[in-house]
Formats: structure tokens, C-alpha cells, sequence
């Protein structure tokens, strides 16, 4: 099969020279933010697991009680067999947490956006994005088959636009957005957003991957001012703030029991491991329960802010955007050199001339570290910011 490699170390050459190829690098962690790399002692900034919650005491006690009781693997998909008792009780906290009615739990953040949207809306139908929104949901609105349009970043003017032209010529239509925007931090307008889909009849779904746990007190991106906003599909993932694995949907019930006997990435593929659900219940728990934890990563996030000049982070996930990937990558292994892991983010992650060092904070995050990092890091700032995004009126 030479034609096959040619292929492939072609296109890893060409990758090679514009630097955006990406190497997988062993890491050892030990936590969120103490990990090794090549038998050094590091501390990560580039991690998802916010509140410590993959090594915390009670959530591994919780996961390793279900290993020996259940076993290491589910056996099945959970329309067979694969359906332990812990998914029930996993579901039911989730919905209670969210303020919904229902909740359904996937293999990953990834596979709930692949399956929830092609369940809801289909050829005919339109899908508004925001043009910054995860590739999942991005993902998910192709394989559903509908009209798929995008607007710019944040501007819910545009959106209103799109719905104003658009919305009559399709019998359903579904918004997608991010609560908090993976590699910017920035949030979106999701009481604005959330009017316009109500006057539009359109379904909002937001995908707040980076806001259980961290943002509004834990409750997410869904809680503004205190008060619940009514979004009728609240996504996201058990990876990062909730620290191990699995995706999530919190509706009302006639939509979960929909989604349960038809979405794709539900029915043929195998359940979680027990000890997964199990640290999940854990972790849900602990972010019910414990304020203080909750509060830690914002605080570094804005302590780090602040000592470098920058505007006021609305997440824990702060981008410095430096241009080019070459410089990037500089940054990135200077600040490596000093013992911080900050993974440089690159095209096509981002945008083209907006590569970034995406820095997100933790609880685990000693205030030491944070200001030294951000002294570090000075020399590398652009004189003039680099946005992101267009930035519109
Ligand atoms: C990480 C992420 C996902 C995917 O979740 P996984 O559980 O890791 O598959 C989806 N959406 C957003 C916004 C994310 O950041």
C-alpha cells in the first residue's frame, strides 16, 4: 500500500511546514495541575479537570467501590445490558442539578452532540450556529442533513436576522451555542439568546462543557443573575469540571425518552464503566455541596488576568493570543523550559493568525504559580491585542 503512505507523509510533511503538526506527549498527572513529562516535575496550565475532582479522595473511593461491585466494563449497550443501577441515580442528580425535568448520559460530550441533533431536527430543517461553537456541534448539525448557517461570535444581532429571514421556510429549527467558548473563555449571551428562540420558536441547545462547575456557583452557563434561564437542552461533558468521562443531556422528559430509543451514538455503542458513573455521582456531589472549591479556578483566572492588564475573564479559561503558530509554539516551550505546561493552540483549532496559548486555572493552582506564570509570560505579549473574532458593533 505505497500510494496509502505517500498519502499520509505528504500531507504530514506539508503539516510539518507550516508547524501545525501535533505530536501526542506522554504525561503523568498527579492532578490537575502537578504532572511529569520526560521524569520532570511540571505544572499544567493546560487542563480541564478545574476542581481536582479526578484525583479527589471521595470520587476515587466512589469509582474504585464500583469497580469490585460491578466490574471494569459494562458488557453492553445500555439498551441491552449495559444499564447499572448508577445510571439512574447518575441521571436523576444531573436533572435535579441542571433545574430539568430529565437527563441522559452518553459515552462523551463528543458523541451526545452527534446523537441529540440529528434526533430533533432533519433535512428539512434549519440549524443556526455560532460560528466559534465546539466541532461536535458542529458535527452533530452535518450529520442531521439541515441547512446549516453560522453566525459571528456572540452577535445576536446577526442571529436575529437569520431567524427573521430564514425561520418560516423550516418546520424546525435548532440554535447551538457554547456556554462558555472552549478556546476564548468569553461566554455567550444566553438570556438574549434564549428570548430570541422562544419569539422564534427555535430549539436552543448549549453545549456548557466549561461552565458545570465553574460558572454561576457550579450551575453553569444556564443560570444568569441567580435565575434559571429556560433552555430546553442543556448539554455537556463529565470530562472536565466533573473530572472523568461521559457526556451529558438535561431536558424534559418527552425529549430524553425520545432521544433514549433513537439517537445513534446512544443505541450501538457500549455503556460507561460503572467506576465512571460512580465518580461521576461523586463529583456531582462534591460540586453541589462545596462552595469554596467552586469558587478557586475564577479567582486565579482573575488574579492571573489582572497582573498582566487584561480584560476580565468571564470563565477560568483565559486565551493570550499571540498570531502565528511559530510563536506560539515559542511561548509555549519557553514557558515549558520554566516547568509549565501551556499547550499552544493552533490552526485549525483556531483561526488562521490567531494561534494562542489557551491558559485554563484550576482550584489545585497555587497563587505563586499563577503570578509567576504570568510574569513569565509577559515578554511574549503582542503590543496591540490579537482578537479573535471579528469585532462587531
Ligand atoms: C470538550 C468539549 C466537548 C466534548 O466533550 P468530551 O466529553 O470530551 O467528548 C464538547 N463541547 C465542548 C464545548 C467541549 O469543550
Amino acid at each position: 500500500m505505497k500510494s496509502l503512505d505517500q498519502f499520509c507523509q505528504g500531507k504530514l510533511d506539508d503539516m510539518e511546514a507550516k508547524k501545525l503538526r501535533r505530536v501526542l506527549v506522554e504525561t503523568d498527572r498527579h492532578g490537575p495541575a502537578k504532572t511529569r513529562r520526560a521524569g520532570k516535575d511540571m505544572i499544567s496550565f493546560s487542563c480541564n479537570d478545574y476542581l481536582d475532582l479526578s484525583h479527589h479522595p471521595k470520587v476515587l473511593s466512589a469509582a474504585s467501590s464500583a469497580l469490585y461491585r460491578y466490574g471494569a466494563g459494562s458488557g453492553a449497550s445500555r439498551l441491552v445490558t449495559g444499564n447499572t443501577p448508577l445510571y439512574t441515580q447518575l441521571e436523576s442528580k444531573l436533572a435535579n442539578f441542571k433545574g430539568s425535568e430529565d437527563a441522559i448520559v452518553f459515552g462523551n460530550g463528543y458523541l451526545t452532540n452527534l446523537g441529540a441533533i440529528p434526533c430533533l431536527v432533519g433535512r428539512d430543517d434549519l440549524v443556526i450556529a455560532d460560528e466559534l461553537c465546539h466541532a461536535c456541534l458542529y458535527a452533530g448539525a452535518h450529520l442531521s442533513r439541515s441547512t446549516f448557517k453560522t453566525f459571528h461570535h456572540n452577535n445576536v444581532n446577526q442571529l436575529a436576522a437569520i431567524l427573521e429571514s430564514s425561520r418560516t421556510q423550516h418546520p424546525k429549527c435548532m440554535i447551538l451555542v457554547d456556554g462558555v467558548y472552549s478556546m476564548d473563555g468569553d461566554r455567550a449571551p444566553v438570556k438574549e439568546i434564549a428570548t430570541l428562540a422562544e419569539k422564534y420558536d427555535a430549539w436552543l441547545l448549549i453545549d456548557d462543557a466549561h461552565g458545570l462547575g465553574v460558572v454561576a456557583g457550579g450551575k453553569g452557563s444556564s443560570y444568569v443573575d441567580g435565575n434559571q434561564i429556560p433552555v430546553p437542552l442543556q448539554m455537556g461533558t463529565l470530562s472536565k469540571a466533573i473530572g472523568g468521562y461521559g457526556g451529558y443531556l438535561c431536558a424534559s422528559k418527552p425529549v430524553i425518552d425520545f432521544i433514549k430509543t433513537r439517537a445513534r451514538s446512544f443505541i450501538y455503542t457500549t455503556g460507561l464503566p460503572p467506576a465512571t458513573l460512580a465518580a461521576a455521582i461523586a463529583s456531582l456531589e462534591l460540586i453541589a455541596t462545596d462552595k469554596e472549591l467552586v469558587k478557586k479556578p475564577m479567582m486565579h483566572a482573575k488574579l492571573f488576568s489582572n497582573t498582566l492588564g487584561l480584560s476580565e475573564p468571564e470563565s477560568c479559561i483565559v486565551p493570550v493570543i499571540l498570531g502565528s503558530a511559530e510563536k506560539a509554539l515559542e511561548a509555549s516551550s519557553a514557558l515549558e523550559n520554566e516547568g509549565y505546561i501551556v499547550t499552544p493552540i493552533r490552526p485549525p483549532t483556531v483561526a488562521e493568525g490567531t494561534s494562542r496559548l489557551r491558559i485554563t486555572f484550576t482550584a489545585e493552582h497555587k497563587e505563586a504559580d499563577v503570578l509567576q506564570l504570568a510574569y513569565s509570560l509577559k515578554p511574549f505579549l503582542p503590543e496591540e491585542p490579537i482578537y479573535p473574532f471579528t469585532i462587531s458593533s
